[in-house]
């Protein structure tokens, strides 16, 4: 795919603002008229009483109808393009992320790269496509992963665009997109500690990469606190970091057993026999209530549950749920113990998210400080005119009373 836009798509008035402010994505309802027969990955003009406002691909199937890619009326989208905005995202990379093997190497929207995901595990990088749209341009776009990644050994791909519902045989699945098969685990170091990485039936890419500095906190944080709990473990790296810092039993809960079995792994890897700990393959709502139940109570918890707002009218309803989870962790939070506590939920804002913990608090009278407040690390950086990309909220509390 190269060479001048394949048509243009006029704007509705007044929609243009956010466009030239910045913001990368052009709503279906937000063009004049919906293109006809304009196939997936078209470069397109958007324009504004016939006036260039930005060049993007275009997606048929998805709200957002075109991701703008540049700006610029003179920049072509050819393999060139591709190259430069990988080899950008990697500078960023190279000049501020030290101390893993395992980091996102392209974060979408943030690096200019609409859709476009990839994170990198030692030798291995996997491709994520989150729209159909993209599909087109994935040649050019692991061709310039291979350039701005040196010492790659494959690069496999796991797109993640809605099919058809008839279609049910299209149903994207993993694969390599270039050179080796990636191992069945791929072994990475991140501050020192071992994890685990299955690429191809992992969640999302394989590693939750956007928590490594706040596991790194935890691993400091454990030292004096004996019972650990990880709720929304996944394949452990807060349990295995709680225990390298000294906790003394970590009890790890998730629902994908996959991801426990891992876990158990995971404690093996880095020295630690799983035989000293507990690992539940469980609802972690259930497991904090019958905890509460049995009077237990834990010197650290953790909890990072999936993202409870996946569209805005889903807010209101996360909010009481972060509420109340909290309400449940903080029942089995000793005095004197830490709570970290994280939403991914973009549409949750830290304020809403903090005023949640806020209101839990409240409810169970239970006297908590602040300790550390925590956002994204720099591999997962946030471009201002794109607000959505700042999701992650991590918060430390400690329980005085
Ligand atoms: N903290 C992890 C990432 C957690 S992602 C890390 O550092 O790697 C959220 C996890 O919550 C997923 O592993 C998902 O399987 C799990 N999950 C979702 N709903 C759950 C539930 N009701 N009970 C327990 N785990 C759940």
């Amino acid at each position: 795919m190269s060479g001048p836009a394949e048509a243009a798509l006029e704007l509705r008035k007044d929609l243009v603002r956010h466009l030239r402010a910045g913001h990368p994505w052009v709503f279906r309802k937000a063009l004049e008229r919906a293109p006809r027969g304009l196939p997936a990955g078209a470069v397109v003009d958007v324009v504004e009483q016939g006036r260039f406002v930005a060049r993007g691909y275009y997606d048929p199937h998805s709200a957002i109808s075109v991701r703008i890619l540049t700006r610029d009326a003179a920049e072509a989208v050819d393999a060139a393009f591709w190259r430069r905005r990988v080899a950008r995202a990697a500078a960023l990379r190279e000049e501020l992320v030290a101390g893993t093997d395992a980091f996102r190497l392209v974060h979408g929207e943030s690096d200019g790269l609409p859709g476009v995901v990839v994170d990198r595990y030692g030798r291995t990088a996997v491709l994520k496509l989150y729209s159909a749209g993209l599909t087109p341009h994935r040649g050019a776009i692991v061709e310039a992963v291979r350039g701005a990644a040196p010492g790659l050994a494959g690069v496999y791909g796991r797109d993640e665009i809605p099919h058809d519902e008839e279609d049910e045989a299209s149903a994207p699945q993993g694969r390599v997109l270039w050179g080796e098969e990636p191992p069945d685990r791929i072994a990475i170091v991140e501050h020192g500690m071992k994890l685990l990485v299955d690429v191809r039936r992992g969640q999302k890419t394989g590693l939750f990469l956007d928590q490594r500095e706040n596991r790194r906190l935890v691993r400091e944080l454990a030292r004096g606190r004996a019972e650990a709990l990880n709720c929304f473990s996944y394949t452990g790296g807060f349990s295995v970091a709680a225990a390298l810092g000294g906790a003394r039993h970590v009890v790890s809960v998730d629902v994908d057993r996959e991801a426990i079995a891992l876990a158990r792994e995971n404690f093996q890897q880095n020295g630690l026999d799983p035989a000293d700990h507990a690992f539940a393959t469980d609802d972690a709502f259930e497991l904090l209530a019958r905890y509460r139940q049995q009077g237990r109570r834990f010197d650290l918890v953790v909890c990072d549950p999936p993202a409870f707002a996946k569209s805005q009218r889903a807010v209101e309803g996360a909010l009481a749920g972060y509420a109340s989870l909290n309400r449940a962790a903080l029942a089995v939070l000793a005095p004197g113990g830490l709570l970290v506590t994280a939403s991914c939920s973009a549409r949750v804002s830290a304020e809403q998210f903090f005023d949640a913990v806020k209101e839990a608090a409240f409810k169970s009278r239970v006297e908590l400080q602040l300790v550390e407040e925590r956002r994204q690390p720099p591999d997962h950086p946030v471009s201002p005119q794109f607000r959505e990309g700042r999701y992650l909220k991590c918060l430390v509390y400690r329980r005085v009373a």
